[in-house]
């Protein structure tokens, strides 16, 4: 079979194409599904570093990630800036769809940013979203960052697609602690308290040594080294401890290669990914025409007393094998 016209131009790191392919990803057409699939397929294996970045709307996450891409483009790494933002969808723009955002990195032929899919379902997002994450790698992007604000799953789904998972937080009182949920805390590899600069500087270090003792109390995760999760002050403005947080970063992740973290936890999250999907396929089996009018006739039923919940639910995933059955032998 002929390759897809993209795979080429997007291996070797047209922009275009890559903005096309991911198009392609986005849509629900099936013939495009079928040719996003197909090109996922012949698309080459290459690894950057995932780093998911989570925040609040206002800790400065644009700011951070435009000072931290420009900083990595220097270096003369590639970098690509991606989001999931389940909300673009209901308020028409995306966390990443606002121009004026990281106005100079966009610029950067080094840099490309992609703001998020728009969808009303936060799985549709992050699904579209992880296939991005692949074909920044296939086009040989260094370092692919996913961006999310903290509202419901988001950033456990990120932190699910990501090698390093960063948290950015603002300067804060010692109470405002409890307002990081402890789950959010279990998952981050890394606290950057943005804005330790000027007058919050004092109460950014402040804020830097609340969490760093917050970080101590949590269990130790098989897949540390000594010291790690931890808590560093940053400033997007001035630029200060933005070498430090990328050193920890890169030497996070090589600790974690050397030592086959790294790969198992990509193993697990291709595990994961697989049994999501999966199970996104069979839901969606449910939402057929016919399959539908069947669930609605036998919950009436059960609703009517006619029958147990428990039995009618298990003659209807007989009907529904039936019903695969019959279509497989079309
Ligand atoms: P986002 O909503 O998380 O993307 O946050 P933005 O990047 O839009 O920043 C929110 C506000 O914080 C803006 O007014 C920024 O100018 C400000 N800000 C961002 N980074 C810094 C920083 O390092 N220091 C200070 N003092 N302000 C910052």
């Amino acid at each position: 079979m002929a390759m897809d016209e993209l795979t080429e131009p997007l291996t070797q790191g047209n922009r275009r194409a890559l903005s096309r392919a991911i198009t392609l990803i986005e849509s629900t057409r099936p013939d495009h599904r079928a040719r996003a699939v197909a090109l996922m397929a012949e698309l080459p294996r290459r690894q950057a570093l995932r780093i998911g970045l989570s925040g609040t709307p206002g800790v400065g996450k644009s700011t951070f990630i435009e000072a931290f891409g420009k900083m990595l483009t220097a270096q003369g790494l590639k970098v690509a800036v991606l989001a999931v933002d389940p909300s673009s969808a209901r308020s028409g723009g995306s966390i990443l769809g606002d121009k004026t955002r990281m106005e100079e990195l966009s610029r950067d032929p080094n840099a490309f940013i992609r703001p998020s899919p728009s969808r009303a379902e936060l799985g549709g997002v992050a699904r579209r979203t992880r296939e991005t994450v692949r074909l920044c790698e296939a086009a040989g992007f260094d370092v692919v960052l996913i961006e999310t604000v903290g509202v419901g799953q988001s950033e456990t789904l990120v932190a699910e697609m990501s090698d390093l998972f960063i948290l950015l937080l603002a300067p804060a009182g010692g109470d405002e602690l409890q307002g990081v949920k402890r789950g959010i805390m279990e998952i981050a590899d890394l606290i950057l308290v943005n804005k330790a600069d000027g007058d919050l500087r004092e109460t950014a270090l402040r804020t830097v040594a609340d969490y760093a003792g917050a970080l101590r109390l949590l269990r130790k995760r098989p897949y540390d080294p000594e010291g790690f999760p931890k808590a560093l002050p940053v400033s997007a403005y001035t630029g200060e401890g933005l070498e430090k947080a990328w050193d920890n970063m890169t030497w996070l992740a090589d600790w974690r290669r050397d030592h086959g973290h790294f790969v198992a936890r990509r193993a697990e999250q291709a595990r994961h990914w697989f049994l999501s999907e999966l199970r996104a396929g069979l839901l969606a089996r449910l939402e057929r025409p016919e399959v539908r009018a069947r669930l609605r006739e036998v919950g009436d039923a059960v609703a009517r007393g006619e029958g147990d919940p428990d039995s009618a639910a298990a003659q209807m995933l007989d009907w529904l094998d039936a019903s695969d059955a019959g279509l497989q032998a079309h």
